[in-house]
């Protein structure tokens, strides 16, 4: 069984979120279960730098949404593509969606990319055929609908939301310009409050439909989640699948992790002192024995980063020092590079994206904090527990169905592997903070929630198995 993967990122290739992990793990998990799954993607500037010499040319188009294209077929990193190479659309400098603010034509970029997964699904290429089409958040969405309105072959197709915020919408005026005949600018389509919604359209034409984690897929069923398509979910329901992200545990191990000064194990924890002291001389914090807590993360509302941003003052007074990582919100950088400066040695920040950084701190710090007002599924909660550094999160979504609260009851079973906190509130936060701090006073209660949480199965082996199911179903009901 073939299956496509369309999608805007890919690790290690391209990657500003969550996505690029899942599509680039993806492949490697399915061929597992005999599933050959390629990826297609859009020929940005470091794909194009990334593809080996051996890309070969599958189909070309004189004009394709405003110029020269071609799709071609290539190996990179490991992992079997299909690249729209559009250099009208895609040869940029900068991020996959605009530097900033978003590039004006992005709803011609990635309805080029839609355009070229429902080709590759009707005519094939390279000797790959596809039984199966899995498109990756909105701006793979049109594949779908160009596959439901422009293609004879019959393929079913999954609509994976990542982030239900992140919907692809459009004014009216672009219909005429994306080649889809007038029944499709309807409810039923890609009509949508008016305009044309790119997630909406593959929401509503996907054979299924899959998030990222039961209690996300269950909370985008609610207008407090659905971001205005909790009806069409609700329709949908009966095709609504929440299955939730595994991680590379080959990148993320922290035995064998060569961004690390000291790789460890759960029998050698006291070996991630090493690294909690290159914690600490990169990010300007005091060498004392206090508990670091790290945040990893895009600095934005949907992270909770301006309520973390509200206690810091209170965390530190709480006796912990703080390592953060991340970029975004301007305002909430300023924040907490003026909460550094307030807090010299006992808040450090660095502002910006780094892999090797990430590794460290996971590494070296005691607890990470992830207080999300909403959460699909997440990772760095994920990359804490087989690292050891103990999550303290949010409860919604993912992170409330990968988490096991240390609770009385969860930490005398000892099955506890980190701290939920309900509702997003500063002192909610607050309180859960204490209590971790309070356990990281007994050493051996917390290397018992580190050991629990290094113990969890993270990777991708459940989650590949559930979706080659979902797969088989698909196409044994065509
Ligand atoms: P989202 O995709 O919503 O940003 P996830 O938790 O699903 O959130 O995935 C975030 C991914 O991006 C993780 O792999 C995390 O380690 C990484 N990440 C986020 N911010 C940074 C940063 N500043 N530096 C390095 N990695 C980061």
């Amino acid at each position: 069984m073939n299956i496509l993967s369309v999608a805007s990122e890919i690790y290690p290739i391209v990657k500003t979120g969550g996505l690029a992990d899942v599509t680039g793990a993806l492949p490697g998990a399915l061929a597992a279960h005999g599933m050959p799954m390629r990826t297609l993607v859009p020929g940005y500037r470091t794909v194009m730098a990334a593809l080996g010499g051996g890309r070969r040319v599958v189909r070309s188009y004189p004009e394709f949404y405003g110029g020269p294209a071609a799709i071609l077929a290539a190996e990179a990193a490991g992992l079997d593509l299909f690249v729209l190479d559009a250099p009208h659309l895609f040869d940029r400098p900068g991020a996959p969606y605009g530097d900033g603010t978003d590039f004006d034509d992005n709803w011609r970029r990635f309805a080029a990319l839609g355009k070229a997964g429902a080709e590759i699904a009707e005519h094939g290429g390279d000797g790959f055929l596809p039984d199966l089409v899995h498109a990756h958040d909105w701006q793979a969405a049109m594949t779908i609908a160009y596959m439901r309105y422009a293609n004879a072959r019959s393929v079913p197709t999954v609509m994976t939301v990542h982030n239900l915020a992140f919907q692809g919408q459009f004014p009216a005026s672009i219909f005429p310009l994306l080649g889809l005949p007038d029944a499709a600018m309807s409810v039923d389509g890609v009509e949508y409050y008016g305009g044309v919604g790119f997630l909406k359209a593959g929401l509503q034409g996907a054979s299924a439909i899959t998030t990222v984690s039961p209690t996300y897929a269950q909370e985008i069923r609610t207008p407090q989640f659905g971001m205005g398509l909790d009806g069409l979910l609700n329709a949908r329901a009966a095709d609504l699948h929440g299955i939730v992200n595994g991680i590379d545990v080959d990148v993320w191990d922290p035995q064998t992790d060569t961004l690390l000064p000291a790789p460890y194990g759960p029998r050698t924890l006291q070996k991630r002192q090493r690294n909690r002291q290159t914690v600490e001389e990169r990010f300007g914090l005091d060498q004392d024995g206090a508990p670091i807590l790290t945040v990893i993360s895009r600095l934005t509302w949907q992270k909770g980063m301006d309520l973390f941003a509200e206690v810091l003052d209170r965390i530190v007074a709480e006796g912990a020092r703080v390592a953060v990582l991340g970029s975004g919100d301007h305002a909430l950088e300023g924040a907490l590079l003026s909460a550094a400066a307030r807090h010299r040695g006992r808040v450090g920040v660095v502002i910006g994206y780094s892999e090797p950084l990430s590794h460290l701190l996971q590494a070296g710090c005691d607890a990470i904090l992830v207080p999300s007002r909403f959460e699909p599924c997440g990772l760095t909660q994920l990359y804490g527990l087989r690292y050891g550094c103990v999550p303290i999160v949010a409860r919604t979504g993912g992170l409330a169905d990968t988490i096991v609260d240390a609770n009385e009851a969860a930490l005398s079973a000892g099955v506890a592997t980190g701290f939920q906190f309900a509702p997003l509130t500063a002192d909610a936060f607050l309180q859960a903070i204490r209590r971790a701090m309070r356990c990281h006073r007994e050493p051996s209660v917390w290397a018992t929630i580190q050991r629990q949480g290094m113990k969890a199965d993270v990777s991708w082996n459940r989650s590949a198995t559930r979706y080659a199911r979902l797969y088989d179903t698909l196409a044994s009901d065509v």
